[in-house]
């Protein structure tokens, strides 16, 4: 049960191995977390700011990119502070951009340097050792094995990972952070074309006709049997749970769910309307002085046109977590923030929507990646996939859900399924 990109994963590997698959889904579309809105003025909303890292090794098995029409971030960012933004470029990729780079007060020369330096020493082992390395937080990992100081960490680490981490403690996962970075060094950040729903979209086009049963909520696992919040019961081989952290261990619960975590992080995403963007590049804007609302900001029409009708300009700003006021006292503050960084423009800019996610990612300190694989085989004929089995990502789903599958396959091969 669940269309996420998980419980997707899932289906694709067990309909192509021949199997007859249904996924019971309690929304009416499938995608999970990984929504977008179409707003009627012809923006996509996406259901809070995501990124695809093009480098991640599932979505590349998985998707067909081309088809996706991806637009590309520029690899590095702009990072604010002391009233000015600075650029951090990936020398590789931007040569011309590095003589600013190291300019930039955003650390010292040395840091610079073990910036490069973490990025090859990070693309050399094969995945699964980088897995295998120590856990501790991320912040120990910066400062204690890569001897980065506080001023990167606090102007660039902070704002850049707790935009992907959802916090800026930086108490993730050390492996989380090897993964990510890795990721970034391999690959670039991207949009589709149709927002980061195309995804899921193009996956269930590749399942079977009415594969996905939507409005169908799953109230409890019986043994072999669904029961549904209508009351019926379905009674199947082998029942795979693809939901988010909280709902598979109450539906796990009779089944020894002790290693899944519950907790979460949650972050909100304020989208504006403007009638020219506040500046031409398609980068990640970057808070980088610990102080306002905003973490992060972007153009999201410089990095992908189609998520703003021709002539306008669709910007974001992520907050972290799920401030305790209301839209429009939120919207007011990062309007102020944001009028600090683009002028005096910004105050006729459109508010479209405040977008709040509060189960947006599973809290991920250590030891969340301890094991960095964690069972999705329950007993035989009950599995369990989901973003918390694996690293919290679009990856991370993907691995998790063909991992599921696998896990059925072995035990119907094995004859352990009735
Ligand atoms: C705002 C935000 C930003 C993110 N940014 C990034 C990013 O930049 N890069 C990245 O890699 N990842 C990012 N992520 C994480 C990524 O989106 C998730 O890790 C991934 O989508 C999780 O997929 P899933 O299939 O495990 O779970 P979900 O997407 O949560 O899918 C679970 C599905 O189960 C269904 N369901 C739940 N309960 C029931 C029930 N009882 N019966 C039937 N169906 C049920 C739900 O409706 C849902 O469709 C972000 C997530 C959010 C929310």
């Amino acid at each position: 049960m669940g269309a996420g990109l998980a419980g997707l994963a899932c289906a694709r590997e067990l309909s192509e191995a021949g199997l007859r698959v249904r996924i019971l889904e309690a929304t009416d579309q499938v995608g999970g977390r990984v929504r977008t809105f179409e707003h009627e003025d012809g923006f996509l909303l996406d259901r809070g700011f995501q990124v695809l890292l093009t480098a991640y090794p599932e979505t590349q098995r998985l998707l067909d990119y081309d088809a996706l029409q991806l637009g590309r971030f520029y690899s590095g960012a702009l990072v604010r502070h002391d009233g000015a933004f600075h650029r951090v470029a990936d020398p590789f990729r931007h040569p011309t951009d590095a003589p600013a780079t190291l300019m930039a007060p955003i650390g010292s020369l040395a840091d610079k340097l073990r910036v490069g330096a973490a990025s090859w020493r990070l693309r050399r082992p094969r995945l699964r050792a980088l897995f295998a390395r120590p856990e501790t937080t991320t912040e120990a990992a910066l400062r204690e094995r890569w001897g980065f100081s506080d001023t990167i960490i606090d102007r660039f680490f902070r704002p850049f990972l707790g935009g992907i981490f959802l916090e800026n403690e930086l108490r993730t996962s050390s492996r989380m952070f090897a993964f990510v970075f890795r990721m970034f060094a391999e690959g670039v950040a991207a949009l589709p074309a149709g927002g980061v729903q195309a995804m899921p979209r193009q996956l269930a086009r590749g399942l079977p006709k009415d594969t996905v049963h939507f409005g169908t909520e799953v109230a409890a696992v019986e043994g072999r049997t669904v029961r549904l919040e209508s009351g019926d019961g379905l009674e199947v081989p082998a029942i795979v749970v693809a939901t988010e952290a909280p709902e598979a261990a109450r539906l796990l619960e009779a089944e020894a769910a002790g290693d899944v975590q519950t907790e979460s992080r949650s972050t909100t995403t304020v989208y504006f309307a403007a009638g020219r963007p506040p500046t031409d590049e398609a980068a990640l804007m970057l808070n980088g002085t610990g102080a306002g609302p905003v973490n992060t900001a972007v153009v999201l029409s410089n990095v992908q046109p189609s998520y703003a009708p021709p002539g306008q300009a669709l910007i974001s700003a992520s907050v972290l977590g799920n401030p305790p006021v209301s839209d429009d006292e939120l919207e007011g503050e990062v309007r102020r923030q944001l009028r600090d960084w683009f002028g005096a423009g910004v105050e006729g800019w459109r508010a479209l929507r405040t977008v709040r996610v509060d189960y947006a990612l599973p809290e991920q300190a250590p030891p969340f990646l301890s094991p960095p694989m964690k069972r999705v085989r329950r007993r035989p004929g009950l599995y369990c996939c989901g973003d918390h089995r694996r690293t919290a990502s679009i990856n991370g789903a993907l691995a998790s859900g063909r991992a599921a599958a696998q896990a059925v396959l072995a035990d119907r091969r094995a004859g352990r399924l009735a």
